[in-house]
């Protein structure tokens, strides 16, 4: 697969997917992790004197009221200030306007199109991969860049679409990200997961492949209730996914020296942050109870595998980490692996979130910046915008 420096760019359109899906509350950008992680693509395009051309999409734009608070013209701003340069945007995203912009470009001019998603609100056009708009934004540059990981699962007309009709490669960004994720493909043993978050459902992919592949499964989260529930334990009031019930009994069947489940949790009679909570043994959950965060012993006991770990990777939190009094558990094993120096790789979302808030993001091995595509390659299925660019 071509990678930035395999392209001849000097002086040519280049094409680059960016993330700037970024958040914003009242029209302002309140964290530019993603704009700033796309500037090592950028600035070595107009280091090799490109015409930079910037496409990405914002939120989601399925009704005209979704327009204006998916504008992407707050990113031109805060991309401006980061490259110290004046930059230039169209508000169109296709037409006589936007190819005037474009012919108009001198080498090291930076021009970012609006918001890819604009295309949805006319038929899904961006999100469903149009033939005819992937190969119009094609016509516009003379090679391609995808550096958006996050929609790299996706098989959109800005990502897909456009390395159908050009020169195509990775960027910086994706790179990395690669590069961290293939660490798992030749795993250091023993191999260790760690899996939390809300629901069995969205994990089942995860759990299939990898229970191959891991020496040990470390389970928390709000998924860990239906495993405990196929255990026929009491949950009380704990989150339970019904339906996948049965498919956390087979996987116990079938692999018992390999998952672990959290013998004790902190327990507490309401979903909220005010209550008192109660470190219970699993045996001991009443059935008003619910399980907000995995107990000291189960801490003690993950800690004890991690301790002797090559390489981990972790997708969702032990617990309920927005409130204060749940966020213990995956705290202190975040904290374990980085006084360790353990070599852990974080599967983007919540548990990056999780460890940005505790001042871990920075320090562990790889903090991935997608989750849904960190997903999907630990499912094991290919990734429609890379298998666009090989
Ligand atoms: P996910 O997107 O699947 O990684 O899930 C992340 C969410 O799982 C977070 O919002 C957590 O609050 C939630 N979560 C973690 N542990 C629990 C739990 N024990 N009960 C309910 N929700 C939980």
């Amino acid at each position: 697969m071509k990678r930035v420096e395999n392209l001849d760019l000097d002086h040519k359109k280049v094409i680059i997917r960016c993330d700037f899906n970024v958040p914003m509350k009242d029209g302002k950008i309140t964290d530019n992790t993603r704009i700033v992680g796309a500037l090592d693509t950028i600035n070595y395009c107009i280091n090799h004197n490109c015409k930079v051309i910037l496409l990405s999409h914002l939120g989601r734009v399925k009704e005209e009221s979704d327009l204006a608070k998916n504008d992407l013209s707050p990113v031109a701003k805060e991309l401006s200030k980061l490259l110290k340069k004046d930059i230039l945007f169209s508000e169109k995203t296709r037409g006589e306007e936007l190819e005037a912009v474009i012919d108009s470009m001198e080498d090291q001019d930076v021009l970012l199109i609006q918001n890819t998603r604009y295309e949805d609100l006319d038929g899904k056009k961006e999100s469903s991969n149009d033939p005819e708009l992937g190969k119009y934004w094609a016509s516009l540059g003379d090679v391609f860049i995808n550096d958006a990981f996050g929609t790299i699962h996706r098989a959109h007309a800005s990502n897909v679409g456009i390395a159908t009709h050009l020169e195509s490669a990775i960027g910086f960004l994706i790179e990395k990200e690669l590069d961290a994720l293939s660490e798992l493909d030749n795993p250091e043993r023993p191999f260790i997961v760690i899996l939390g978050g809300a629901k069995v459902s969205d994990k089942i992919g995860v759990i299939e492949n990898l229970v191959t592949k891991a020496d040990k499964i470390l389970i928390g989260g709000g998924m860990a209730f239906t495993f405990l529930k196929a255990q026929k334990k009491e949950i009380g009031r704990s989150l339970l996914d019904e339906e996948n019930i049965e498919f956390c009994e087979k996987i116990l069947a079938n692999y018992p020296e390999k998952i672990l489940l959290p013998k004790d949790v902190a327990v507490t009679n309401e979903y909220t942050n005010d209550e008192d909570y109660r470190i219970k043994k699993i045996e001991d959950i009443t059935p008003l109870e619910m399980g907000l965060d995995i107990g000291p012993e189960t801490i003690q006991e993950y800690e004890e595998v991690i301790q002797k770990a090559g390489i981990i990777v972790w997708n969702g939190p032990l617990g309920v980490y927005e409130f204060d009094k749940y966020k213990k558990g995956t705290d202190e094993l975040l904290e374990f692996i980085v006084n360790n120096n353990k070599k852990a790789i974080l599967g983007g979302g919540d548990i990056v979130a999780a460890a940005s808030q505790a001042g871990y993001k920075d320090k562990v091995f790889h903090a991935s910046t997608g989750g849904g595509a960190t997903l999907e390659y630990l499912e094991g299925k290919k990734l429609p915008g890379l298998e666009a660019i090989k």
